[in-house]
């Protein structure tokens, strides 16, 4: 006689990851981690609880490019099964090889960026999915990597500049606009999930929809164009329903932006625009390739702050691209004394291997770059300081990301999750009230330095 012996649940497999890179990488990574979780695999926390590990790399500077190799070789070390996806995964070297294979020819498949079919067809291979998928696990608005209350909103993927200074589009091709329903509907699910701050990424918002002429699509019963216009009045109407943010990242200051900054005085849509300049000067951004190029900025700058008085403006400089004058870098810094941005990150060019601008005639010396990224940092230290100084004496609202024994941290309208400056505050004990993470409260300033603000809740 046989017994048959007590048989236990299966388990689930467990698949590592880590995600490197900029926030369209960060999307990518959720949407490949919801995928998993859609289809009944389970997420370990350590190299050695995982059955297999996904790195999504970046392959945007050369540093980058090293944290990510540096990083797929802690995976095959520590695990050995490692599967690679990301912008790092389609590129390849001066030979014309491709990098990772060559670095790390034990790695058991290598996809580019935005390849969830293929990253989840490599995992089936090496580790089967499970044979009964427990679809209803997945939450509707998918798995974050970003704390619970703020969340990356993807409408499109590649683009259609070609940039000098810049492989995203040899590297993630040309604009694709996601559909205007399914970027409704993610919103939505986000929002309904407990998401109260949506940041709007691509590589070029303003171009949402170009690629499919502005098709019609619709939302709630109603025609709604594939258009920037049209997304953002959506999406403030939404975030209106939740009580929620929704501010817009890489905005290029096309005419059409125009009719964005009134909506902007509402409070749901931030009245944030982050514009990634790069220079003023005419010559070098034509050098640049820059879209826009023509467009008369600081004018612009003035109507948009005319129309919305408190509009924050941020942006990104490069100092000392190839050719780039001492004339030209004045120019720069005369523009900025006039802009007076209130957000900056200014770089100093640094050649991108495969960029155009690397052939240009006169490079700057490192030194001429370091020294011209410095005097912008150093101007822009003044006018931050000024602005924020403004601020004091006012009460903001103030969106809550941390609370600690010692106090608490959050962020105004003005400044976005991990690239702008925070706010410091108390939370006063008041009987009956709780606060939390996600939460909105209303802050009054008191002090200010050139990037944070202190403040107290009354
Ligand atoms: S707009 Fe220019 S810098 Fe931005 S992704 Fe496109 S080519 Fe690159």
């Amino acid at each position: 006689m046989s017994s048959t012996p007590p048989t236990s649940p299966p388990t689930s497999p467990k698949v590592g990851f880590v995600s490197l890179g900029c926030p369209k990488a960060l999307v990518d990574s959720e949407q490949i981690l919801t995928q998993l979780r859609a289809e009944g695999y389970e997420t370990a926390k350590s190299y050695d609880g995982a059955d297999l590990v996904i790195v999504n790399t970046c392959g945007f500077i050369d540093a980058a490019v090293q944290e990510s190799l540096d990083a797929i070789g802690e995976a095959l070390n520590e695990n050995g099964k490692v599967i690679v996806t990301g912008c790092l995964g389609s590129k390849k070297d001066a030979a014309g090889d491709d990098i990772v294979q060559k670095v790390h020819p034990k790695v058991l498949a290598v996809t580019g960026p935005h390849a969830l079919a293929e990253v989840m067809d490599a995992v089936h291979l090496h580790l089967p999915k499970p044979h009964e998928p427990f679809l209803d696990l997945v939450p509707a608005q998918g798995v974050k990597l970003t704390p619970r209350h703020y969340a990356y909103l993807k409408i499109s993927e590649g683009c259609n500049h070609r940039c000098s200074f810049c492989i995203i589009p040899s590297l993630r091709g040309d604009l694709v606009s996601r559909p205007i329903a399914e970027v409704m509907l993610e919103a939505e699910n986000l929002f309904k999930s407990g998401v109260k701050e949506l940041l709007v990424i691509s590589q070029d918002t303003s171009a949402y929809g170009v690629d499919v002429k502005f098709r019609t699509g619709f939302w709630n019963g109603r025609p709604v164009r594939t258009h920037m216009t049209d997304l953002v009045r959506a999406l403030g109407e939404l975030a209106k329903q939740y009580d929620a943010w929704v501010r817009l990242h890489y905005v290029y200051p096309y005419p059409h932006v125009d009719e964005v900054i009134p909506m902007m005085n509402g409070g749901h849509v931030l009245p944030y625009l982050d514009v990634p300049l790069q220079h003023a000067h005419p010559d070098v951004l034509k050098r640049m390739k820059r879209p826009a190029n023509g467009e008369k900025n600081i004018e612009r700058i003035r109507a948009w702050r005319d129309a919305c008085p408190d509009i924050t403006i941020r942006s990104t400089f490069i100092a000392g691209f190839p050719g780039e004058t001492e004339e030209e870098f004045e120019y720069l810094l005369d523009f900025l004394k006039e802009a007076k941005i209130d957000r900056l990150g200014c770089f100093a060019y640094s050649p991108v291997d495969g960029a155009v601008a690397n052939a240009l005639d006169n490079p700057v010396p490192d030194a001429v770059r370091e020294e011209r990224r410095a005097r912008v940092m150093l101007l822009q230290e003044q006018i931050s300081r000024e602005r924020l100084q403004a601020k004091v004496g006012r009460t903001l609202r103030v969106l809550i990301d941390a609370i600690a024994p010692s106090g608490a941290t959050g962020r105004t309208a003005a400044d976005a999750p991990e690239i702008d400056g925070v706010v410091h505050f108390k939370l006063p004990y008041l009987p009956g009230q709780e606060f939390g993470v996600g939460q909105f409260v209303d802050v009054r300033i008191t002090a200010a330095d050139e990037h944070d603000l202190w403040g107290t809740v009354d």
